[in-house]
């Protein structure tokens, strides 16, 4: 007989999950995206310690210029041999500084985002992608890897959060294959290693909870910016932290899952874990549970992905079980943390739904990191979007960036009436 969950499956598993993964010769030629934040810092710390196994052949960062110059200097101390590699600078003003710097000008790619792709299309002898950039600016990147056949190391969840259909065509068509950076995704593949996806039971994210698990509805009202930035147990950039907190983070990698693994998004299961120790689990359809464990760095998945998903050495602190303590699940609190629901009703609802969620989310983000804003206002400026953009079916590339940049538009409406009345 066949097992229930294939027969309820509607959607492909775009993960190689118990498929032949590609194949790479060593030094694997790496195009590192987002190279100054913590993705990619971490990748490239990966890289110094590993020369003989990993190259950069091609980076890029937004506006951090001085920090990119630093990185690629210290890169270049350890690896004399290693060629130095294309850049791409996506602000305008840093772009015509970079441009500038003897050392860069010559390597240095188009301005604004068709830098991203280039450094995709044209790094030479380029074998994966590690997208480690915040936004929906990572799906094009994503697409072009996917079309030239590549590994993708991917860390971007907003490529399967807006274009997840889009990815999971081009990611056929090229030959290519996406491995997950995500800790949690990551951990759902390393419980899948040499299973198959008629295996699958449910899938079980695990969430730290973020900064705010044990603080009420009414101190969340007055949670300053310092304390939404104090994460407990990961240090990671200031967006992804402001979505851990809200856990919309949690809500799109809900999304990211389903994308990923094919699994219908009534068996993709989250719960708090405060210590993010356990950093998620499958149940397999006899009700057997595989979890991977680790601390909480994201050096363990990052290299799990770069070098095709296999264990290889790796200095850094060991988890130590005779001292984490217990291990506590407790499930979300919807009331307090309405994000999560949101992105499982946009996820579920599909076409531009996600993508209105991610855009407002992002606007959103941005306006509370500039002080416009409070932590309150994130879901209800996300929920009005959705109500005034949401419906449509997205079918193509140019769709989905049309819907995007709507609901840009749409979000930073409301947030204008917000700061103007005082609300
Ligand atoms: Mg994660």
């Amino acid at each position: 007989m066949k097992p229930s969950s294939s027969a309820q499956r509607d959607h492909p598993c775009l993960y190689p999950c118990g498929r032949p993964l590609l194949e790479f010769p060593l030094p694997v030629r790496l195009i590192v995206l987002g190279a100054t934040g913590s993705i990619g810092t971490q990748t490239l710390d990966l890289v110094k310690r590993n020369p003989d196994k990993f190259q950069v052949v091609a980076v890029s960062c937004r506006s951090r210029v001085p920090d990119l110059v630093r990185l690629l200097e210290d890169l270049a101390s350890v690896c004399p041999d290693h060629d130095p590699p294309l850049v791409a600078v996506t602000d305008p003003e840093a772009h015509a500084a970079a441009a500038a710097l003897p050392g860069i000008g010559k390597r240095l790619l188009a301005a604004g985002p068709a830098g991203l792709v280039e450094a995709v299309t044209g790094a030479p002898g380029a074998h994966c992608l590690v997208n480690g950039l915040v936004g929906a600016i990572g799906l094009e990147p994503t697409l072009a890897a996917a079309e030239r056949g590549l590994r993708i190391a991917l860390a971007n969840k907003e490529s399967l959060v807006v274009g997840g259909d889009l990815v999971a065509e081009a990611v056929v068509a090229g030959g290519a294959e996406i491995l997950p950076v995500d800790s949690e995704h990551s951990a759902i593949a390393q419980c899948l290693s040499g299973r198959t996806e008629e295996e699958i039971g449910c899938l079980i994210l695990t969430a730290s909870g973020g900064p705010f698990r044990e603080t009420s509805a009414a101190d969340l009202a007055r949670v300053t910016l310092e304390q939404i930035l104090n994460h407990p147990t990961w240090k990671m950039g200031p967006k992804i932290t402001v979505d851990s907190a809200t856990l919309m983070n949690k809500g799109l990698e809900v999304i990211e899952a389903h994308h990923l693994f094919g699994v219908p998004y009534d068996r993709i299961e989250v719960v708090v874990h405060p210590g993010s120790i356990v950093h998620s689990l499958v149940e397999f359809v006899d009700g057997a549970l595989l979890a991977q464990l680790g601390t909480p760095d994201m050096r363990i998945p990052l290299q799990y992905a770069i070098c095709g998903e296999k264990h290889w050495p790796l200095e850094m602190g060991r988890l130590d079980l005779l001292k984490t303590g217990p291990l506590l699940f407790e499930a979300p609190d919807p009331v307090r943390f309405p994000c999560l629901r949101l992105a499982r009703e946009a996820g579920a609802a599909g076409g531009a739904a996600p993508i209105v969620l991610n855009a407002a989310n992002e606007v959103a983000v941005t306006a509370l990191l500039d002080g416009r804003i409070r932590f309150g206002d994130i879901p209800h400026i996300i929920e009005d979007s959705l109500a005034a953009d949401a419906p449509g079916e997205v079918n193509d590339l140019a769709t989905a960036l049309a819907v995007d940049n709507q609901a840009r538009r749409t979000a930073t409406g409301h947030i204008d009436r917000r700061s103007s009345s005082g609300e």
